[in-house]
């Protein structure tokens, strides 16, 4: 059996870090893979609105699969700002856009709209005349059709949730999930032949909440590209950015309820009350309408730190890595997070993460060598933090340097390769 194999079957963290460490090992070859990615357009630019980790995670994914010689076909709906049915993103790798219900259309009303997409799907693979050996599913939605399409063409499927609602509804954000989403999700979990999860923490949730099998629960972690997100020369990137010599903590994601942004606002206040002389950036989410970040300044005009905070808006994935070099410290404020790419790309550019210890934020950063874990949305806590990371080069660059020896396990090619492994092992069992 493959290393990949045993990471799965044993389900532990210590193993799928050996299986990446070793890459996986290559076997039997596959035809070709389609993915469903009903909600998330890999072509969408993240960091705002409800475009985020998912769509970076599936272009990612499938541009490493394409690479590794898999290709992949990703099925998503339609969407406003894309012209063509058929856009190529990689030499082996396109995403499908078919009609699944109204462009402006949220996620509690899309349910309705699957079964047209399933036709469509199914449709385009029998006018192409296409063989797939798998389907993977990205998401509860996704996995409605993917099953389905899956249990038709005879062929496994392989589904990652990227957050499950039950979870969600535990995490204290107040958010309100569509009806159909707990049974959908519990209805995949019983019949997919193998879930992702991103760490212990989900795999345990599925098993407990869901009632999900262990055994067909695989472990793997989202990815980072290693050359995009390094350590650069601080100086050189401030210069770029036109920031001078503060200390810069950095936030940096969609700007919703679960993300915690008051947290980051609160410690603002905390640091200032304390006479520190920092500046915070908070790269991500819409500009001003947009009823979250509007509260988050609302709120940080009422603690007077309105004045240390900027709010950047959504900066392009290619140029986050500035940003990430430029900071001293990352702020991770989320009341939940099943994996946290932010964390994990900060980590790969070498600056140190003060995080809630929440969901998969355990597995990436480890308090007190990769940066620091808080368990109480507590202000002082998290500023103490920050101050002792600031306060320290020898602490910042000591921090700094096993953040990126850490992430640098996660490359992606590592990642499509313990994936693409699994994809092997159950065609052959199939
Ligand atoms: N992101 C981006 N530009 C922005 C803000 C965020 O490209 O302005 C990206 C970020 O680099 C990361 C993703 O959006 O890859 C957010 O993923 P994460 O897992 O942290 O959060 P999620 O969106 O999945 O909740």
């Amino acid at each position: 059996l493959h290393a990949m194999a045993r990471a799965i079957q044993g389900a532990s963290w210590r193993s799928a870090e050996e299986s990446l460490q070793n890459g996986g090992e290559a076997s039997l070859s596959l035809e070709r893979a389609a993915f469903i990615s009903f909600h998330a357009c890999p072509l969408a630019a993240p960091g705002q609105g409800k475009s985020g980790g998912m769509n970076v995670y599936v272009r990612e994914l499938s541009r490493a699969m394409g690479d590794s010689g898999i290709p992949v076909d990703i099925f998503t709906r339609e969407h406003e700002g894309v012209q063509e049915k058929v856009a190529w993103i990689a030499p082996n790798v396109r995403v499908i856009h078919l009609p699944g219900g109204p462009n402006e259309a949220g996620v509690a009303e899309l349910f309705v709209h699957l079964p047209r997409f399933l036709e469509e799907v199914q449709a385009f693979r029998e006018q192409e005349r296409l063989e797939y050996d798998i389907v993977h599913s990205h998401y509860w939605l996704s996995s409605w059709v993917g099953q389905r399409l899956a249990k038709g063409l005879g062929i496994p499927h392989v589904v990652t949730f990227h957050t499950l609602a039950l979870i969600k509804m535990q995490s204290r954000a107040g958010e309100v999930e569509p009806d159909e989403r707990g049974e959908v999700e519990r209805e995949a979990m019983l019949n997919a032949d193998r879930i992702i999860a991103f760490s212990g923490h989900e795999r345990d949730a599925m098993a407990r909440l869901y009632g999900a099998d262990p055994s067909r629960v695989m472990l793997a972690p989202c990815g980072v590209d290693l050359t995009k997100f390094r350590p650069m020369d601080q100086k050189e990137v401030r210069r770029k950015l036109g920031l001078n010599g503060e200390k810069l903590l950095l936030y940096v994601g969609r700007v919703e309820p679960l993300k915690g942004l008051d947290l980051l606002v609160e410690t603002a206040a905390q640091m200032e009350a304390e006479g520190e002389n920092v500046r915070m950036m908070v790269v991500g989410g819409g500009g001003p309408g947009e009823p979250e970040t509007d509260r988050v300044r609302r709120l940080a005009e009422e603690r007077h730190v309105d004045d240390l905070i900027e709010f950047v808006g959504r900066v392009d994935h290619d140029e986050l890595p500035l940003y990430y070099n430029a900071a001293d410290v990352c702020v991770v404020p989320s009341y939940y997070e099943s994996f946290g790419l932010v964390a994990l790309e900060s980590m790969a550019c070498g600056t140190p993460v003060v995080a809630t210890r929440v969901g998969g934020l355990p597995t990436l950063v480890h308090h007190g060598h990769t940066g620091y874990l808080k368990s109480w949305r507590c202000p002082e806590a998290f500023a103490n933090s920050v101050e002792m990371i600031i306060s320290s080069e020898r602490l910042q660059e000591s921090l700094g340097t096993a953040a990126r020896r850490r992430a640098e396990m996660m490359s992606w090619p590592n990642v499509a390769s313990m994936i693409s492994d699994e994809y092997r092992a159950l065609s052959t069992a199939g």
